[in-house]
């Protein structure tokens, strides 16, 4: 077992890295510029095992993510960056509201764009064994982006977990997708002006499929007797079925209609639900949370100035701790409703696995993770 967490054991580890790199074609002198400064930071690796999306409910989540403050601030930042988000929106066909909004999302619209050296970060993440191989090849893909001169290995900065600049951009989208808007030559996501980053966000969005002028999903009101087996990013149908089964816009009028869609209830069958379209899966590319993924597109609502959520969340509810999802997990397989995997995340197949579960002891299969469902499992 290597020593996890010593100077030892990471310079160790550099040692055996640095062939890898020079074999993958960084030269010589930027792996020594890169590196030269690296450590270990045990930081990191606390914060990895401790994502937000994961740990608090989607109302706790959204109270921060969505807050007044947020939402004032990024009007602001549309009216000072209009000119530029107007081209964007032009150029990319995707909604300003919606850049703005996963800017707002990922770095308080540029105010919080992290301090953390990303080669450090990737390093640190790459020596640590739960996700190796994933964040080796972006501490490749980041190495890479020094030897192009775009940005210095002091200017390349980010959060603790390597993703970079305004719109917080992983080094292999930035090989995917990054932008040159203002033209001055160099794919510029760090520094104060957002041009560059806001236009790789949109390019990114376009180039997993953004639909031009559909929304991300609304919220909606579902009729008594609605059938909860429905409610999941499984079950796709056209908009006319399901205004046949008597889903309404909670705002009033007909639903609009941006081709399949699926019910969503995030804080199960006492909270709100939406009604979500392709662009939903798009959101998704950048984080695959729902609650970020709600949360970008509720932003980018309030925005445009739209309504806030009317439904009650179910507040009294707590989230399960990452020991609790873990024992559900283990303890739905053991009942014989298998949630594919024990990770303590709350995907598809773990919801899948609850709704199963609620279906066979004539609960409401709303598929919600909660501490009774986690009960009476026990
Ligand atoms: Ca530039």
């Amino acid at each position: 077992m290597k020593a996890i967490g010593t100077d030892q054991g990471f310079a160790d580890w550099l040692t055996a890295f640095r062939p890898r790199a020079l074999e993958a074609g960084i030269a010589p002198d930027v792996l020594d510029r890169a590196l030269a400064q690296a450590r270990f930071d045990p930081k990191i690796v606390e914060r990895d095992r401790n994502q937000s999306e994961f740990t608090k409910t989607i109302w706790d989540y959204l109270d921060t993510a969505v807050s007044d403050d947020r939402i004032a601030h990024g009007q602001r930042a549309l009216a000072e960056h209009a000119a530029t988000l107007e081209q964007i929106e032009a150029q990319s066909g995707v909604d300003r509201h919606v850049i703005a909004a996963i800017w707002g999302l990922e770095s308080a619209y540029g105010s919080f764009r992290g301090d953390t050296p990303t080669i450090q970060a990737l390093a640190t993440l790459a020596y640590d064994a739960r996700r190796a191989a994933f964040f080796e090849a972006e501490l490749i893909a980041a190495l890479k982006i020094i030897g192009t001169g775009e940005v210095s290995v002091e200017a390349m900065r980010g959060s603790w977990a390597g993703a970079m600049g305004h719109t917080q951009f992983m080094p292999s989208s930035w090989w995917a997708h990054a932008v040159d808007f203002d033209g001055d030559g160099k794919r510029d996501v760090w520094s104060d002006d957002p041009g560059d980053a806001l236009a790789s966000a949109a390019a990114y969005l376009r180039h997993w499929g953004w639909t031009s002028g559909a929304l991300w999903g609304l919220e909606v009101r579902l009729p008594d007797g609605f059938d909860y087996d429905q409610t999941t990013e499984r079950v796709k149908k056209p908009v006319a079925e399901w205004a046949a089964l008597g889903v309404v816009p909670m705002a009033g009028g007909d639903l609009p209609d941006h081709g399949q869609a699926s019910v969503l209830l995030p804080g199960g069958a006492q909270g709100a639900a939406f009604l979500i379209f392709s662009n939903f899966q798009v959101i998704e590319r950048y984080n695959t949370a729902d609650a970020y993924v709600i949360a970008v597109g509720h932003l980018a609502d309030r925005l445009r100035g739209g309504p806030a959520i009317e439904a009650r969340w179910p507040r009294t509810l707590r989230a399960l701790s990452l020991a609790e999802r873990i024992e559900l997990q283990e303890r739905l397989g053991a009942a014989g409703f298998d949630p594919m995997g024990v990770d303590g995340r709350i995907g598809p197949n773990t919801i899948a696995a609850v709704k199963a579960f609620q279906r066979a002891n004539g609960l409401v299969p709303d598929g919600y993770a909660s501490l009774d469902v986690l009960n009476r499992l026990r």
